[in-house]
């Protein structure tokens, strides 16, 4: 999952600042209208987030609906998924990112898979923030699935192996705004930013590296295949640089920008065996 802290930054970076949800996500979030209505957007948020991860199936529905309205989630075509998914994780709590399913079905309307009766009318934050979190889920997620051509239709095991990939290099891709963390290069294209997630410590055989974020770094292609082959590394003594084997190469020593933690452990097997 990803933190409401970057979807809140999406909203405030929308390209179109006079859509009606955005204003309300916004007012909600900054408690404008005093309501202290924060806590019901952020549960809301992630259980969607989710559903989402595991119906994606439905963000094309979503999306084909008006995105400055709330989403009728309620007449949807999936809204008994919807209840099932709350009834299945009644008891999910995460105390890591203060969420918890209890709390979201003590606070929806029976007609949302709730069981608050004779709640007081208005839309809830579940139905505003519906239509751009699945705009967002989809152009962090998705974007790169759809970029290589592997549609649904093709084998589910074969996706889910993907996605699970992508999503966490999507993830991180996100947090550094698309720039090569060595030269902060940003690649502009048609179906949107191009750059590459590296695995320092490579999936598979013989080396089996975990696919988290801490054994991952955002390259643009020429740094990628330069830390590919061993040409740029980063010296578990100094985490924080590269250091290229060429002592005049201008990315030399260089500071690695935006970096989230690195794992020690695995710089260092990359750094003696790689
Ligand atoms: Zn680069």
């Amino acid at each position: 999952m990803i933190h409401i802290d970057n979807y809140i930054r999406y909203c405030r970076n929308y390209s179109d600042q006079s859509n009606e949800l955005i204003r309300d996500i916004l007012l909600i979030r900054d408690n404008l209208d005093g309501n202290n209505r924060g806590g019901h957007l952020k549960q809301a948020y992630y259980a969607f987030f989710l559903f989402l991860e595991r119906h994606s199936q439905y963000i094309e529905t979503i999306l084909s609906s008006p995105l400055d309205s709330p989403f009728d989630l309620a007449n949807s075509n999936f809204i008994d998924y919807w209840k099932r998914f709350l009834r299945r994780n009644r008891n999910l709590i995460n105390n890591e990112l203060n969420f918890n399913i209890p709390t979201l079905i003590s606070i929806l309307p029976p007609s949302l898979g709730g069981d608050r009766m004779g709640g007081g009318g208005g839309s809830h934050p579940l139905k505003i923030i519906i239509p751009i979190l699945s705009k967002f889920y989809k152009e962090i997620f998705l974007t790169e699935i759809e970029a290589k051509g592997i549609k649904a239709r093709y084998s589910r095991k074969y996706i889910r192996t993907v996605r699970r990939d992508s999503k966490i290099v999507n993830e991180l891709k996100f947090l550094t705004e698309h720039k090569c963390q060595i030269c902060q290069k940003q690649f502009q294209t048609n179906s949107g930013y191009y750059i590459e997630g590296h695995h320092i410590k490579p999936l598979g055989n013989p080396h089996n590296g975990p696919d988290i974020k801490e054994n991952i770094i955002i390259l643009c292609p020429n740094h990628h295949i330069e830390m590919d082959y061993g040409i740029l590394k980063i010296d578990p003594s100094n985490p924080d640089r590269v250091k290229h084997i060429d002592n005049t190469n201008p990315f030399h020593n260089v500071t690695i920008s935006q970096r989230h933690s690195l794992n020690i452990e695995i710089l260092r097997y990359s750094y003696e065996n790689l």
